[in-house]
């Protein structure tokens, strides 16, 4: 089966014709299973647990969980009963930020959803996907070992289903010098132990080809380790336009053949259920 699990309707709206537009792509490049992944700080019941309003005021939507929730789920009815080959997965993407982990949980415990991915984009007051400019005159070894740091308390929290882009850190290919291999290599294992602990899955995500980097998120050694580890993956786009839906994924799914990976998580109601990777 062919796995989108991280999309983002955002700029197009919370809109059934909108959603379809991304679901429509979806089915053109064969995939079968489809989570829209609403970032958190676009709902106005979610965003304080960001505790960055600056950025909430800039970026966010203003929507609001019932509508978002109750679109994803009579549109999931209604392609369920035209016999449309896809199934729609009703999920969130949450920042992980320490300081609101627990209330941020019991928000999130309350809430009908198929799955909940937690992803690292601060380190403090820090955006580190917010452009190359942030990263002048940071320590990079250190801004990697920070990222994962977080990322393992992620995993370790047990709060999330899946684990969003794992090595988000490298996004513009900053990280070559061989401290910062050595601090890849140390976080991603931190990160596979957690993920482990937890039964946490990690994301296969295409959106690291469109970056700098040109890499898939993650790399092919922390892959490894985690197919090592017996962690589970899920494979996304991270589509923030319809075009992106489904885009790269067959080069996920490559990815993660190569690391050892036959298998793909899907969630239903936050219970895993395994399927066979790709076509
Ligand atoms: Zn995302």
């Amino acid at each position: 089966m062919i796995v989108d699990y991280h999309v983002h309707l955002e700029r197009a709206g919370i809109a059934p014709g909108n959603a379809m537009r991304f679901i429509g792509r979806a089915l053109s490049a064969g995939v079968g299973e489809i989570a829209l992944t609403e970032h958190a700080y676009n709902f106005v019941e979610l965003a304080p647990f960001l505790q960055r309003p600056d950025y909430v005021a800039r970026h966010g939507h203003g929507f609001r969980l019932d509508d978002y929730m109750g679109m994803v789920r009579s549109l999931s009815r209604e392609l369920e009963d035209r016999g449309v080959p896809i199934k729609v997965r009703l999920g969130l993407e949450v920042d992980y930020v320490p300081e609101s982990l627990e209330e941020l949980a019991a928000a999130l415990a309350a809430l009908d959803l198929d799955l909940v991915i937690g992803s690292v984009h601060w380190i403090g007051d820090w955006g580190i996907d917010l452009g190359p400019d942030t990263w002048e005159g940071r320590d990079r070894a250190q801004a990697c070992r920070d990222y994962f740091r977080l990322a393992a308390e992620a995993a370790a929290s047990g709060v999330f289903s899946i684990i969003g882009h794992p090595d988000l850190v490298k996004i513009y290919g900053f990280l070559s010098g061989d401290e910062c291999r050595e601090a890849l290599y140390e976080g991603g294992r931190q990160l596979v132990e957690a993920a482990r602990e937890t039964g946490t899955c990690l994301e296969v995500s295409s959106a690291g080809l469109r970056r700098p980097v040109g890499e898939i998120y993650p790399g092919l050694e922390l892959l490894r380790m985690a197919h090592a580890a017996g962690v589970r993956i899920t494979t996304a786009s991270d589509a923030h336009e319809p075009e992106e839906c489904g885009l790269g994924l067959d080069q996920a799914v490559s990815w993660a053949r190569r690391a050892g990976y036959e298998d793909v998580a899907t969630f239903s109601e936050r219970r895993l259920t395994v399927r066979p990777l790709g076509a």
